[in-house]
């Protein structure tokens, strides 16, 4: 059996769908599969939109239309009305009350999911397939409230298997990725591309011969081709670097959905959908045994540093930086400290910069009145390059390359294992320097006197 996941730009209206249609007709003529979808093109976006506009009370009609028309459903002949008007009746309800909920929240958004796989399941039935809906909140329970990814595994895939052993042989489910349900059937949902996620477990529960993951991208490159032109796609990854390159800021799956093909050791590839071919990325146990090299650009995140007067005022600063940003969930990206440097610098997410800045004044109150700390401060116009993977004298080079073209470092991390540098700069250099570090890293039969004497 082979699980095939289909993303949301590789569901939208035309050809993106009609290549999903014959993705599956295509693939089920090889061998078993199960499809799992998620909600097509923004659905998603509008359903929260409109939640949000509900919770304040107010119209929400227009995003509602555009929902409905983005669904075309009607020029498919699917007859849907009573999920619109369960929708629109939750809808209501909230702008009403004005109340904010989670659980209504995850509700809404549900419908993106139901909606996307009644219509896939009956355009294959219209086209004569055996493919038959399956919501997937009958076989995914979580166990802990309305928390999003408690998925309770062993309940989980009791129902997984016990669905599949019902199949016709040869019957296609057409299942809704995202979402689940608690122990009291309330609607729950498994966050942000939550469907990579459910098509993962459900691999890991039917013991899946592979996922296929159908995406917009042709898969992981060696640095992002809308920054990097000569940037080249990687056809084979270990899970291992897969979930280094996602704690990097490569868009790749999430180590969360790696976990469950990685258990099982089920391979995962990488396809595009839009551009039909099958190049793409596959990440399993072994990998290419080869390393990989990237540059990857990390962007949203901000430089907090402090500055103290004297060397007696840094001990033990980074224990207290670390304590005072876990109190508020902070987690730092990056840290660095000099040992005859009198300042601290580290990078944080964009969304956590004022949280983390807050954090710090409340924790250094009496060093910042006393004067042995002079100053916090915070800077959101930074990005971090990151080059992972084993590559020789990458540091220099990256440092040779950035200074030579007067691209200044704020910061600079090199880990123990040599296999993942962080470069921090001005985001306002991000593409030059990119493609500077790309350059100098992959040039890949310069010695390092030789790149010294160009
Ligand atoms: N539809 C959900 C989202 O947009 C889940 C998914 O696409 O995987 O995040
Ligand atoms: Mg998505």
């Amino acid at each position: 059996m082979k699980v095939l996941k289909f993303g949301g730009k590789s569901l939208a209206n035309g050809s993106p769908l009609n290549n999903v249609i014959e993705i599956i007709e295509e693939e089920q003529r090889h061998s078993d599969i199960a499809v799992v979808v998620s909600a097509r093109g923004n659905s998603t976006d509008l359903l929260i939109k409109m939640y949000e506009l509900t919770v304040e009370g107010k119209e929400y009609e227009q995003v509602y239309d555009a929902f409905v028309q983005l669904q075309d459903t009607t020029s498919h002949g699917l007859e849907v009305d009573e999920l619109f008007v369960e929708l629109k009746e939750i809808l209501d309800s909230v702008k009403r009350l004005k109340i904010s909920s989670d659980k209504l929240k995850d509700k809404i958004v549900s419908y993106g999911e139901l909606l996307s796989a009644r219509l896939i399941s009956h355009i294959l039935v219209a086209n004569g397939l055996n493919a038959v809906f399956v919501d997937a909140r009958n076989i995914f329970k979580t166990n802990n409230g309305l928390k999003s990814s408690g998925i309770d595994h062993l309940q989980s895939q009791g129902l997984t298997k016990a669905y599949f052993d019902s199949l016709e042989p040869g019957q296609i489910p057409i299942i809704t990725g995202f979402i689940a349900s608690n122990d009291k059937n309330e609607t729950v949902t498994l966050g942000r591309n939550g469907s990579n996620l459910s098509a993962s477990l459900i691999a890991n529960f039917i013991d899946a011969e592979e996922v296929q993951n159908w995406t917009d991208v042709n898969g992981v490159y060696t640095a992002s081709p809308k920054l990097v032109q000569q940037a080249e796609l990687i056809s084979h990854l270990s899970f291992k670097e897969a979930h280094e390159l996602a704690n990097f800021g490569t868009t790749i799956l999430h180590p969360r959905t790696i976990n469950p093909l990685m258990e099982k050791g089920i391979p995962i590839k990488i396809y595009n959908s839009i551009d039909r071919q099958k190049a793409g990325t596959i990440i399993d146990m072994d990998g290419s045994k080869k390393g990989i090299k990237v540059v990857s650009a990390i962007e949203n995140v901000a430089m907090i540093s402090i500055e103290s007067k004297d060397i007696t005022a840094r001990v033990g600063i980074s224990g207290r930086i670390f304590s005072a940003l876990g109190k508020y969930n902070v987690s730092v990206r990056l840290i660095s400290q000099a040992s005859t440097d009198l300042s601290v610098g580290f990078v944080v997410d964009s969304e956590d910069s004022e949280i983390a800045k807050n954090a710090l004044i409340e924790e250094f109150e009496t060093e910042l009145e006393n004067g042995s700390i002079l100053g916090i401060s915070l800077n959101t116009n930074v990005v971090i390059i990151a080059i992972i993977g084993r590559h020789n004298y990458a540091l220099e080079k990256a440092i040779y390359g950035l200074r030579k073209n007067k691209i200044w470092m704020y910061l600079i991390s090199n880990s123990i294992s040599g296999s993942q540098i962080s470069l921090v700069i001005d985001s306002g250099n991000l593409q030059k320097a990119v493609n500077i570090v790309y350059e100098q890293v992959f040039e890949k039969d310069k010695s390092l006197e030789e790149v010294y004497a160009t």
